[in-house]
């Protein structure tokens, strides 16, 4: 017979924190927790195989459950002492959902369960307190109902809101036993007139209907967009945790928490989080009374620690925060419940984290000896270093200040307010750049915060849904900015006097907690630090060279000042659209004759010498890979008739005869088109002045710097060997004609891979290339025969429905353009062992296509110079992951 429950707590404890794809990640560390001694009230939990069957077989249970379930409610009930259902005094549970990784998409918790008309009177009775049981009672009414029954959850918020403004009450904690009894007789219409049913009085039938709404919320549409985000397959399914309830909301002597072992934010080595007395634990999360720190050193004036209103039971959480950094080796993320003056642990995981707490956590932790260099190097996601390569405001800048809230999310960012998912995701698909305002955030707004550049609430602590999600995504945060009033009917932000509508702009800093009125300037990050540390240690495991796509002089040195090893990608047409040149462009492109050509191309030489010249010193020494000229020249041409006039005047032709020239210029296909080595193919004189520039340049520099300069002249688009060998044959003959090139300037020429046809022939390109770049961007274009600019209509609708896992120009299809990839390399290497082989496409920056690339043995990748430290870190991650293999 299938094991379909397991039991967690001091006496019978069947699972272990190994066990995360069975038991959930909350059952599997509840039976560590118990494991290793830690006070962890029994429970049990309903394996994640139940829900995979329970979806299997048309939503019915497995044979046996119902069974198991009842075997371990009765030992449930033998540890507690008490028996679930009995009036005279009842054992109550707390039902939660718990899949292998957090996913805030789905059911949360039910508390209190079992708690019915009559087994209320017995808690009173139990608990000596009255007001307490029925308190209890309408917290599951509200619960269960708005989770399990579906009720919207403002109904029941209104009943106790007009509770208090009739008693002329502001707190919750001011109602009474009777207060509360009224409630619950209020709340139980809400669910009659709801659901046309009574609210259920059997506990069993609670829980099952409990059960039923966890295994039912894995496939509601907010988890199914959340997996979706998160690459979660839909097969793992979620367990169900069924857990004795203790209780932090029973007077002065309880309380309950919510805490990291090290700061969440910035990674220092406090402890750190937010508790609340006489509160059951949803009250901490739901933000509704603003919880209290845990140590004295953190509390503000009027705030009372944790440490000082209840020092034993902070003395003994210490003590297991020690124990669990020990065990775990990482930083966690823990929940607790004091229930007269005895701590419980009701939850460890691993604790999400800022990119910066990553970092510092990760090189504190290495250097204090308890874990590896190369566990560190692992423990950061390359892709959320992102957020610390983001801009941070400028000091200097000028600013009004129009509220202060939580830091709950790093970085800067400013952008248009809106106040609702929908509109974030509409503005946000046309480029604006927009900031989210709630009052609170719940799973629904998640799409919207993933796509807003910020996220500002009003109510809520550095552990409520908005801070924990923008955490997660990297956004920046500001939660619970008490003083902001939003309006949402009327479509405002009021704060500090200031009024501001829809669409205005506000700047947050989500490392201070500060909202500014309109867009505040922004400074680069700093490099130095964890950071720096962290990197020195990828870089000396990583095999792969990191290079930057760049053709700016600012590009290049931002490039360099995070790691570049030199320049992958040089495209040398982003150097012809600037205004003191697009003229010479054009004449040359409109030219009618070769020697007009060359006039126009005379003209632009310096321009690109001194371009390259730029480039050169700034990478010092480093290889540059120039690519010769390679979009369709239409893409030059003149918008409009003045500037085509401008263009015919400068080439003595009239205006019908350069419009005539523009004409025969026009594609219908221009990504298949005349572009690539097929311009200099046909017009030779381009590629000449190119090669020359740069030769020339490098000739300069050297001399200049006494530096050896290493240019790598690329030729885009090679399809066949003879386009490979014509161009190099030309370029030859400029370098022969080129005075100086000597053992100072190590040049080579090469060619990207960018064409299925390259691919597959590259033994024999490789004849005529010193090197090869693939260029998957062209090359995912035509391996699927998609359009690179035409994709983004229908794309993601193959991503949403699984007929691909991701967008294939984002993160390299292994499956078609990889193999070409990797064909292409063995045949490459096969005529010439010495080639060198990089990628440059967009896929150089991505941790996946990373991966592969170490894979398949290439030399190095080139990316945007914002992802250089992330690929440098992924290549190292990469390097260890194959390096792990090996040795098993
Ligand atoms: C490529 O095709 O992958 C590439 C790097 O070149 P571009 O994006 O300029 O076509
Ligand atoms: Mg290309």
């Amino acid at each position: 017979m299938t094991k379909w429950v397991y039991g967690f707590g001091s006496q019978v404890n069947e699972g272990h924190a190994g066990m995360k794809a069975l038991l959930g990640g909350k059952g599997a560390n509840l039976a560590e927790m118990a494991g290793i001694g830690l006070p962890v009230p029994p429970g049990f939990t309903l394996t994640t195989d139940v829900c995979v069957a329970y979806y299997r077989d048309g939503r019915r249970y497995p044979d046996g459950l119902r069974t198991q379930v009842e075997e371990a409610l009765a030992q449930v009930e033998s540890q507690v002492g008490a028996r679930f259902g009995d009036p005279s005094g009842p054992l109550l549970v707390s039902v939660r959902s718990g899949a292998q990784v957090s996913m805030p998409g789905m059911m949360d918790t039910v508390l209190n369960l079992g708690l019915n008309d009559e087994t209320v009177r017995g808690l009173a009775v139990q608990s000596g307190d009255e007001r307490f049981a029925w308190d209890s009672y309408r917290r599951f009414i509200q619960m269960y109902g708005s989770v399990v029954l579906g009720i919207s959850h403002h109904l029941f918020e209104d009943v106790i809101e007009a509770r208090k403004s009739a008693l002329d009450l502001t707190e919750d904690t001011e109602l009474s036993a009777e207060d509360w009894q009224e409630v619950v007789s209020f709340y139980q219409d809400i669910v009659r007139q709801e659901t046309g049913q009574a609210f259920p009085q059997t506990p069993r039938d609670q829980l099952w209907g409990a059960i039923g709404a966890v295994f039912g919320s894995w496939m509601n549409p907010r988890a199914i967009t959340y997996r979706r985000l998160h690459d979660i397959p839909a097969e793992w399914g979620t367990a169900v945790n069924v857990q004795a309830m203790v209780f932090g909301n029973m007077g002065e002597d309880c309380a309950t928490g919510v805490c990291f072992t090290r700061d969440p934010s910035t990674g220092e080595n406090v402890f750190y989080g937010e508790y609340l007395v006489n509160a059951q634990g949803e009250d901490v999360v739901a933000g509704i009374r603003t919880p209290q720190p845990m140590s004295e050193a953190r509390a503000k004036p009027g705030e009372i620690s944790m440490e000082k209103a209840l020092p034993g039971a902070y003395a003994e959480l210490l003590h297991v925060r020690e124990m669990l950094e020990a065990h775990y080796r990482d930083m966690q993320d823990i929940e607790f419940t004091v229930q007269r003056n005895t701590l419980y642990m009701l939850q460890t995981r691993t604790g999400k984290r800022t990119a910066a707490a990553a970092l510092r956590i990760a090189v504190d932790m290495a250097e204090a000896g308890q874990i590896s260099h190369e566990e560190a190097i692992l423990r950061v996601p390359p892709a959320s270093l992102d957020q610390l390569l983001h801009p941070a405001l400028d000091p200097q800048a000028e600013r009004v200040r129009i509220a202060r809230g939580l830091p709950a999310s790093p970085g800067a960012a400013s952008g248009a307010l809106v106040f609702t998912a929908e509109e974030v995701e509409a503005r946000a698909l046309k480029g604006e750049d927009v900031i989210l305002a709630r009052v609170e955030t719940s799973p629904e707004d998640v799409h919207g915060m993933h796509a807003a550049r910020g996220v500002l609430t009003t109510r809520g602590g550095m552990t409520s849904h908005a801070a924990v999600v923008a955490r997660g995504m990297g956004r920046v945060c500001v939660a619970g900015a008490g003083d902001i009033r939003i309006d949402y009917k009327a479509g405002t932000l009021t704060a500090d006097g200031h009024v501001l509508r829809r669409g205005d702009w506000i700047t947050l800093d989500g490392g201070t907690g500060e909202v500014f009125l309109g867009r505040v300037a922004t400074v680069e990050p700093r490099l130095s630090g964890d950071f720096a540390t962290l990197m020195g240690w990828a870089d000396s495991v990583r095999r792969l060279g990191v290079r930057a796509n760049a053709e700016t002089p600012d590009d290049a040195a931002t490039a360099r000042r995070f790691g570049a090893e030199g320049i992958g990608l040089c495209r040398t047409e982003h150097m012809f659209f600037a205004p003191d040149r697009i003229g010479a462009v054009r004449r040359m492109i409109l030219a009618p004759d070769a020697a007009g050509r060359r006039a126009a191309l005379d003209d632009l030489m310096p321009f690109q010498r001194a371009d390259f010249a730029a480039l050169f010193r700034i990478m010092a020494g480093l290889p540059v890979t120039v690519r010769l000229l390679d979009p369709p020249l239409h893409e030059f041409l003149p918008h409009g008739d003045a500037e085509l006039a401008e263009v015919a005047r400068g080439l003595s032709l009239s205006l019908e005869e350069a419009r005539a020239r523009v004409a025969a210029l026009s594609e219908s296909n221009p990504m298949l088109g005349h572009r690539g080595c097929r311009l200099g193919v046909t017009a030779p004189e381009i590629y000449a002045m190119q090669v020359r520039a740069v030769l020339e340049a490098a000739v300069a520099v050297a001399r200049e710097t006494g530096e050896i300069v290493r240019p790598e002249i690329m030729i885009p688009l090679v399809g066949m060997e003879t386009e490979l060998a014509y161009t190099r044959g030309e370029a030859e003959k400029v370098a022969a004609s080129v005075d100086g090139l000597d053992g100072h300037v190590d040049y080579s020429i090469g060619t990207m891979i960018e064409l299925p046809r390259a691919a597959l022939t590259a033994d024999r390109i490789a004849a005529h290339a010193d090197f090869f770049s693939f260029g998957t961007n062209d090359l995912t274009q035509t391996v699927f025969g998609l359009s690179r600019d035409d994709a983004g209509s229908f794309l993601p609708t193959y991503v949403e429905k699984g007929l691909l896992p991701k967008d294939p120009f984002v993160s390299i299809d292994f499956e078609g353009v990889g193999e070409i990839v990797a064909i292409a390399a063995r045949k490459g290497r096969q005529v010439k062992p010495t080639l060198k082989m990089g990628i440059c496409g967009e896929h150089g920056g991505d941790p996946a296509s990373i991966a592969f690339c170490e894979k398949i043995g290439l030399d190095y990748v080139s990316c945007s110079p914002y992802r250089v430290p992330v690929a440098r870190l992924a290549a190292a991650q990469a390097a260890l992951k194959a390096r792990l293999s090996a040795e098993a």
